[in-house]
């Protein structure tokens, strides 16, 4: 894994290049397009500032991404800044998750929930064209530790669901009931399946097992894809486990999703989506005939700005930065567990990843409430708080926390 940084000098002389190359509704005559810069009222474009940032130069910008630009000849309008998003996108694909360039396709999207949402569209369009498969005869397989987006693409995408139980303390999907799942989806003559693995669940961190759950597929004859669901720990657990099994090179995995809005701190409205070549075209719309190159991709309209935003991130950190970021975190992470080991506090986490998620048992509920941990659930059932190891969750903030467990551990006892 490899990419470089580059200094804030270089940066910005990318992002001006780009802006430049992009139409420009300020100095060009453009009559057809229903877009233009930002509302020059509130957002005015000599305001001093915004010449030290390129991400604010480009919102104010406003170039619009709208479809997908792996593919095809794309919208020529905003070709500068498409460029920067095909070099973050290539970044991830092939840098991150080990593709080989020019061996898949993506985009920017509104978030993961889209990201996940796009690849079942994909995968059942897939299974309609290719197969002329039956909605009864696909099944969409998921862990309980599962985003809730998947359920709501269920219900969008009119498909059958099937909950992959995992064990209570380890997380692990439990494969003794996914074989007993998988023989009566055989009986009910299912055939194709759609399954999520996750590479960070959002409440535990926990990461599926692709390969034993690929190799259960395979041996029980089954048409299958998989797409793994980073939106937690892309950016997290390829830098810090250089054995994961959520790449490219790994036959079982055919899509990603990726969220920049997490983890990596960019804005809101960063997930990315990223398939190996021939399936984006399963999500071609051909009635969008005013979008020069096509649109393959759920959302539409996009801003420009945003992959520009997740692209300055990566670069300004370069491979070497960012991997020692997320070394700095798991440590800060393994640190807590030792602590809380020490005061006989039980946990799941995931080594890799920086996420701890403590019995509710364990730890009084006005603390957890005090520090604003996340309960698993709201309704009175609850029986795990997490704590999430990101920039501002700081060694300081994380003594405070400690200091006041043991006091309690006292009392409990
Ligand atoms: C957060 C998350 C999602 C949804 O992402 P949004 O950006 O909130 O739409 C999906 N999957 C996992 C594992 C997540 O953690």
């Amino acid at each position: 894994m490899q990419w470089d940084r580059y200094t804030r000098k270089q940066v910005r002389e990318v992002v001006d290049k780009a802006i430049s190359q992009n139409l420009n509704y300020r100095n060009q005559i453009i009559l057809g397009l229903p877009g233009s810069f930002l509302d020059p009222e509130e957002f005015y474009e000599d305001a001093p500032f915004l010449q030290d940032s390129p991400f604010l130069k480009t919102l104010v910008a406003n170039p619009n991404h709208i479809g997908c630009h792996t593919l095809g000849d794309g919208e020529p309008a905003f070709q500068g800044t498409a460029e920067i998003e095909r070099d973050l996108l290539e970044i991830c694909a092939c840098e991150i998750f080990r593709a080989k360039p020019d061996e898949f396709d993506g985009y920017v999207a509104s978030g993961g929930t889209e990201a996940n949402l796009q690849a079942m569209w994909i995968y059942r369009n897939y299974f309609q064209q290719k197969h002329a498969a039956k909605l009864d005869e696909i099944a969409v397989l998921y862990s309980e530790d599962t985003h809730y987006c998947v359920p709501k693409g269920l219900n969008m995408f009119q498909l059958n669901g099937h909950i992959m139980p995992v064990d209570e303390e380890t997380r692990k999907i439990d494969l003794d009931h996914l074989r007993k799942s998988l023989e009566q989806l055989k009986a009910a003559e299912v055939k194709y399946l759609i399954t999520y693995m996750n590479l960070g669940t959002t409440m535990f961190g926990s990461v599926d097992p692709v390969n034993e759950i690929g190799d259960l597929f395979t041996e029980m004859e089954f048409e299958f894809f998989m797409h793994g669901d980073g939106a937690f720990g892309g950016f997290i657990y390829p830098f810090s486990n250089p054995d994961s099994e959520f790449h490219f090179e790994n036959p079982y995995l055919n899509s990603f999703t990726l969220d920049a809005h997490k983890m990596l701190q960019a804005p809101f409205g960063t997930g990315i989506f990223l398939i190996r070549k021939g399936f984006m075209e399963y999500a071609l719309t051909e009635e969008a005939g005013y979008v020069k190159g096509l649109d393959y991709t759920m959302i539409g309209s996009r801003s420009g700005a945003n992959a520009v935003a997740v692209w300055m991130i990566l670069r300004n950190y370069g491979s070497e930065g960012w991997t020692y970021k997320i070394r700095k975190l798991v440590d800060r992470t393994s640190r807590l567990c030792d602590s809380l080991d020490e005061r006989g506090i039980s946990y799941y986490r995931d080594p890799f990843m920086n996420i701890v998620t403590i019995h509710a048992s364990d730890i009084p509920a006005h603390l957890a409430e005090k520090f604003l941990l996340v309960p698993e659930r709201h309704d009175g059932q609850n029986k795990w708080w997490k704590i999430v190891v990101m920039e501002h969750v700081t060694q300081g903030a994380l003594d405070l926390f400690l200091n006041e467990l043991p006091a309690m551990k006292i009392q409990n006892s």
